[in-house]
């Protein structure tokens, strides 16, 4: 298997965004030998169309793989240098205006095998792949009589994106039904690990004893999760309830990333920023949610640096009011476009 040569992908003059993906992948294939590649691959794709914020500079390259063993043979033949992020649908994510140098991996709807493994009395076990939507294993778990997934139906996420945020809602999250992940390295090997590999918390998932190098990185392609036995009518009954609730309390009308802060340990975030009069706050197309005060929503045309700013404000705001710091629990990722602008 060749890798790619001294120069890396960084040295190989990428310039059109217009090429076709044949075209480019048949330039990369000359270029690497990354021949056996049957995934897209896009340069300077932007980014706002990945982002559920709408906002965001360009990936310098971003690949679609085509399936699980497509994406091994991808990541095998990266640079070990090259930067690598990996995305599920972007609704937990800021990408800054200046964009991503490194490679953007898509998974979504990619990596998306969806199955009941065992069926008993008191329960299943269900594998579904990191590219599939969480609404999507929410209706699937409730048509086999499973209960306890349908808090899942209002993420609007993956898979991937929920074992890594530890995505959760009205009092469950999604840690509670693991019983195995399924993961992929920086090399492209495939493991699986146990839930006790991991250290678990409130929207936080970090592998233990993990070392800030790069190429101990790994990626959720997938996970199995154990749920009781349940009754169709009463989880789908309880999902149009939880959907219900959203409506009613989110501006589910315009871009947003959901939550864009923790709530501190007794206390939440909206209050806090609620209390400092920061409902409505406005930078640029950036507005805090009237509806939801910890919701920052793109009004049109906002840019990923009216967003962060936006953010810095009311972290101020808030510490200055109250001493509390609020930590953001959207991941920021990518360069400013004009450093000066940020804090
Ligand atoms: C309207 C709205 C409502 C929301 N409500 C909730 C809620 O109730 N509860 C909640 O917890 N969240 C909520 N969110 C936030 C978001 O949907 C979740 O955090 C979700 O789990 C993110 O999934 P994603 O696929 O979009 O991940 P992305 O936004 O694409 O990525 C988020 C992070 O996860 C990492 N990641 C993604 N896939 C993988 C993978 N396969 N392996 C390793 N890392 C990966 C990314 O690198 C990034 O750091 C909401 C968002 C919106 C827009």
């Amino acid at each position: 298997m060749s890798r790619i040569g001294e120069q890396g992908m960084a040295g190989m003059e990428l310039k059109s965004g217009q090429w076709q993906s044949s075209q480019l992948k048949e330039y990369v294939a000359r270029k690497t030998g990354m021949d056996e590649l049957r995934g897209e691959m896009r340069l300077n794709e932007p980014m706002h169309r990945h982002t559920s914020w709408r906002a965001g500079g360009k990936a310098r390259r971003y690949y679609i793989p085509a399936d699980l063993n497509d994406l091994s043979v991808f990541l095998r033949q990266l640079p070990v240098d090259e930067p690598v992020h990996l995305i599920g649908l972007g609704s937990n994510l800021l990408v800054r205006d200046g964009g991503l140098s490194g490679t953007v991996i898509a998974l979504h709807a990619r990596l998306n095998e969806l199955e009941l493994l065992q069926y008993e009395r008191s329960g299943g076990l269900i594998f579904a792949g990191a590219g599939v939507a969480c609404a999507k294993v929410a209706r699937f778990a409730a048509k086999h009589q499973l209960a306890g997934a349908e808090f899942l139906a209002g993420i609007p996420g993956t898979v991937g994106g929920a074992l890594a945020m530890n995505a959760g809602c009205y009092g469950a999250e999604t840690w509670d039904f693991v019983t195995q992940v399924k993961v992929i390295n920086r090399a492209g090997e495939i493991m699986l690990r146990q839930p006790a590999d991991y250290t678990v918390g409130y929207r936080s998932v970090q592998r233990k004893g993990l070392s800030e190098d790069s190429t101990q990185h790994e990626w959720f392609v997938g996970g199995f999760f154990q749920l009781k036995h349940g009754d169709e009518s009463v989880s789908r009954q309880k999902i149009k309830e939880l959907l219900t609730r959203r409506v009613e309390s989110q501006p589910l009308n315009k871009p947003n990333a959901g939550s864009v802060f923790r709530n501190p340990p007794g206390d939440h975030a909206a209050r806090l920023i609620e209390v400092c009069g920061m409902k409505g706050a406005v930078v640029g197309g950036a507005m805090v949610s009237t509806k939801h005060a910890n919701f920052i929503i793109n009004t049109g045309q906002a840019s990923a640096a009216d967003i962060e700013s936006l953010i810095r404000r009311v972290q101020d705001c808030v510490e200055t009011k109250t001493g509390i710091q609020l930590v953001p629990e959207v991941r920021i990722i990518g360069e400013a476009k004009s450093p000066g602008r940020l804090s």
